[in-house]
């Protein structure tokens, strides 16, 4: 394996505090704590990655990672709130109420000439669990925005890879040569369609050539990782764009297949899926609740649809049991490729076999449906499909008013007249009754 064509400087550029304008204003108190007890200790520490980054774009940083020289066991020494997690490689989390600082030890990329084992015959790393100096730190991360050390011993920035400028231009560049990288980790690819997304940079043309040939490689990503960038991609408030250049890079093809090709072949349902990424985005930004199971749910229902459709043709059942069949067999096709927990697919399957009872607004069946678990969900995924024009807004708007009914509203509203108690006696006794055997 050659290495990965990274011309790292030994000597980075050091942006002096004056210079720049990541103010320690912007970074959280636990942080900074962190960052100068390993000063006073003897060691170099810095911020790094997404932070760094995100704080000279001004967009006020959540997550701060810490980088040392100090070894997990020498971090743990200084810190009586601190874990060590990971066995292939050790990261110490110091804990601050429910803030948690990850500080890592400088590392080292696998891309040593004489490390054939680090990769996969596609080039991609499955080991890299040696420490090394900050220089070899710097090369095995992704972007050149993502490389950027902020050091509390002056509060300088140390840029060894021309990051700064590119944070300053909103471009997207990988480190080294872009095919080796996009090879090393194809998750890269959907970390550069999400950042673009977020913070408005343009993927640079060396890494979107790479780009057009290496997707095919997202197919041996564990199913697991994947599953958890999906979170990120459509779960940080820019899910529409993100979408977007999912689509447009034939990422998202790659990761749901199935949903791709129903797309393709149905402008109703691409405005569907659109309206419900806005809104995502919308209940991100008023900070509600986002369960990845309602989009999961989204993505499949049109090909869950004419699934349905298929298997009612082939055996006798309710179209709520073709819905639950359908979705049980496309979300198990699904999870082939991202692993999407079944605490998520339960739900997802009995919110889509719902939809069908939302046509019926009459009589004690239709009633019941308002008490159901899954009211909720199944509720905004049918105002969604109202709102595309593809369910019947009247039914829509009948179900949103008998939601603050009182209960004898209610029943007039369902059409569900009183009947007497003696009838009802009588028809319950009827049923006690066993069977004559034969
Ligand atoms: P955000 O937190 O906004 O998602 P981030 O850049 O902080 O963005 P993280 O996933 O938190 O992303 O990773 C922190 C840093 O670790 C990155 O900035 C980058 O330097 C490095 N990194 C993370 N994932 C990879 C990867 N797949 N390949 C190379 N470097 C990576
Ligand atoms: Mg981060």
């Amino acid at each position: 394996m050659k290495n990965s064509g990274i011309q790292t400087p030994t000597t980075p550029k050091i942006i002096p505090r004056a210079a720049h304008n990541v103010s320690r204003d912007e970074i959280s108190k636990s942080a900074l704590k962190v960052l100068y007890r390993l000063h006073k200790a003897g060691y170099q520490a810095f911020l790094v990655g997404g932070c760094v980054r995100d704080a000279m774009l001004e967009l006020h940083p959540k997550d701060f990672d810490v980088a040392t020289n100090a070894t997990p066991e020498e971090v743990r020494a200084l810190f009586g709130n601190c874990r060590l997690i990971g066995r292939r490689f050790r990261l110490a989390h110091v804990r601050f109420g429910r803030e948690v600082i990850e500080v890592a030890t400088f590392r080292a990329a696998a891309n040593h000439k004489d490390d054939d084992h680090a990769h996969d015959d596609e080039g991609r790393i499955v080991r890299d669990n040696v420490y090394g100096s900050i220089e070899e730190d710097v090369q095995r991360r992704d972007f050149t925005c993502n490389a950027l050390y902020y050091n509390i011993a002056d509060f300088s920035i140390w840029d060894y890879v021309g990051g700064v400028r590119d944070v300053e231009r909103k471009r997207l560049v990988l480190i080294g040569d872009p095919d080796m990288r996009m090879r090393e980790d194809p998750v890269r690819m959907l970390r550069a369609v999400r950042f673009a997304a977020k913070l408005g940079f343009t993927i640079d043309a060396a890494a979107e050539k790479a780009m057009a040939k290496d997707v095919p490689l997202l197919a041996n990503v564990p199913s697991a990782r994947l599953f958890d960038e999906f979170l990120k991609l459509f779960q940080s408030g820019f899910a529409e764009k993100t979408f977007e250049l999912l689509r447009e890079y034939g990422l998202f093809a790659q990761m749901f297949p199935v949903t791709d090709r129903a797309l393709d072949e149905d402008p109703s349902f691409l405005r569907f899926v659109e309206a419900a990424l806005q809104n995502t985005d919308r209940r991100f930004q008023a900070d509600k609740s986002v369960t990845p199971m309602f989009l999961l749910g989204v993505f499949l229902w049109k090909p869950t649809c004419e699934l349905a459709v298929i298997r009612r043709s082939e055996e006798k059942m309710s179209e709520s049991q073709s819905l639950s069949l359908a979705s049980y067999e496309l979300g198990a096709e699904q999870q082939r490729r991202i692993a999407i927990p079944r605490r998520f697919t339960v739900p997802m399957r009995e919110m889509l076999a719902l939809q069908p009872r939302f046509s019926q607004t009459r009589g004690k069946r239709a009633i019941k449906l308002l008490e159901h678990r899954r009211f909720r969900a199944a509720y905004d995924f049918m105002l969604l499909l109202a709102d595309v024009g593809q369910f019947d807004k009247e039914k829509a708007d009948f179900w949103t008013r008998v939601q603050n009914e009182s209960a004898e509203q209610r029943a007039a509203s369902f059409q569900i007249s009183a009947q007497p108690k003696s009838q009802r006696r009588r028809r319950g006794r009827r049923r006690a009754k066993p069977a004559p055997s034969p």
